[in-house]
């Protein structure tokens, strides 16, 4: 039978996508190159507004019985200061719950999946997709290979490249462009870590940070972000140049005085790419197929699970009408501008901040002032809070 959707990837973004199209009765096939539970490196943060969309489709009460509550972020500047912030209401702006989460990818992909083994969809793993079928500026259908080298071909009136950062669908459609920012990240895990609770902590050391994110009772993630001109050369000596690097970071590896590594050092880079929206009819690209920057603020999940929100608005929408032109599915690229853009430039600002120490130094003594300011930065990080809010604050100055 041919499906209403393929959906490409079912990671965050793709099995979101795929349980909302299912709920409003759509016929959804879901292919995914891996088989679940399946790693990816990640920070392992759920911001607050992550942690609503996940109650929606229905994966939170596995997750609760496993992930870590952060009921905040302890923010540690170049010259020591260090700004602690909460996740709580904020006059009109209410966090889904008082706290983001710390949950391992495994477990929160898993769970994602297994909500898709319990709809009516079709859930093809261990399926990888090669290309596109286009038929004029159209594209109709992908193609994929199965685990035992089987090539086949799918139709649907529309494919949701949700592939993540590698997206073929991207790529196929020429969307893809490298950033200028030019960062790695090399990924691990820690134990022993003395007080290591309810808190995320980041460590802003400029041209590096590092961010310790509890995910289990004696496990914390550990993620180093460098430049990538200095991480390259040692792409063979990973773990001699992750140990000698966070050697220089002195607040964060005073934190880390007798905790002990507990899983090899992964590395991903460069970590920024930008995508144009693909504009042709029959196709939307949602989570880190349509973009990535930094994981500094920790919005890539929600930003997956919104944006599936956004998309399976506008694709129940289209397939009702029965009108899946570019120009009806344009109307999910604005939604997705309205949503994220206010956070994109803050985002790009606090780049900014902590690429310069004395910046970033300065920054931290403003907030250590002004801790109402930064539980509000918080809220914003945690996606509760709209940027413009900070706006308000700032010209109320
Ligand atoms: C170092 C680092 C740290 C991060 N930390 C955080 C954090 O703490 N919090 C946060 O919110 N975000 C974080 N992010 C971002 C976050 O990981 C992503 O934004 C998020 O995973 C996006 O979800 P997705 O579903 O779009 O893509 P993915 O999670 O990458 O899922 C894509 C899926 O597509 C499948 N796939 C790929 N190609 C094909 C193909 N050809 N055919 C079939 N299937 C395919 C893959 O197997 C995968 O399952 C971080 C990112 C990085 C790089």
């Amino acid at each position: 039978m041919t499906p209403d959707v393929i959906v490409v990837g079912a990671g965050p973004g793709g099995a979101a996508t795929a349980i909302l199209l299912s709920e409003h009765g759509l016929g959804v096939l879901v292919l995914d190159r891996a088989r679940f539970p399946r790693s990816k490196i990640c920070g392992e943060y759920l911001s607050p507004e992550a942690v609503r969309v996940l109650d929606r489709l229905g994966a939170l009460k596995t997750l609760d019985a496993v992930a870590t509550p952060l009921l905040g972020m302890r923010i540690t500047a170049p010259d020591g200061t260090t700004v602690a912030g909460r996740y709580r209401p904020l006059g009109p702006y209410r966090p889904y719950r008082e706290h983001a989460l710390g949950v391992s990818r495994t477990t929160l992909d898993a769970a994602l999946a297994e909500r898709l083994r319990a709809l009516p969809l079709e859930f093809r793993e261990e399926t990888r997709v090669t290309d596109l079928i286009l038929d004029g500026e159209r594209v109709v259908g992908v193609e994929t290979v199965d685990r035992d080298h089987r090539a086949r071909t799918v139709r649907a009136p529309l494919v949701i490249g949700a592939d993540g950062r590698t997206s073929v669908v991207a790529q196929r459609l020429g969307c893809r462009r490298p950033h200028r920012l030019r960062r790695m990240a090399l990924v691990t895990y820690v134990s022993g870590l003395s007080g290591c609770g309810d808190s995320g902590e980041v460590f802003v050391d400029p041209p590096d940070y590092g961010i310790l994110n509890p995910i289990e009772p004696d496990r914390a993630n550990l993620s180093l972000v460098v430049p990538l001109e200095h991480a390259a050369p040692f792409s063979d000596r990973l773990e001699a140049f992750f140990a000698a690097r966070v050697a220089q970071l002195p607040h964060l590896a005073r934190r880390l005085a007798g905790a002990r590594r507990a899983a090899p050092v992964q590395a991903m880079g460069p970590l920024a790419y930008r995508v144009t929206p693909p504009r042709r009819p029959g196709v939307l690209l949602v989570g880190d197929a349509a973009g990535f920057y930094d994981p500094f603020t920790g919005e890539g999940i929600f930003s997956a699970l919104h944006g599936a929100e956004l998309a399976a608005e506008t694709v129940v929408r289209a397939l009702r009408s029965g009108d899946t032109s570019a120009r009806a599915l344009a109307e999910y690229e604005r939604a997705r501008r309205t949503a994220f853009g206010g956070k994109a430039r803050l985002t790009r600002a606090l780049q900014l901040v902590i690429r310069h120490r004395r910046l970033a130094n300065l920054t931290a003594r403003v907030l250590v002032r002004r801790p109402a300011l930064l539980d509000l930065l918080l809220g914003i990080i945690g996606d509760f809070v709209p940027p413009r809010a900070l706006l308000g604050v700032l010209r109320a100055r």
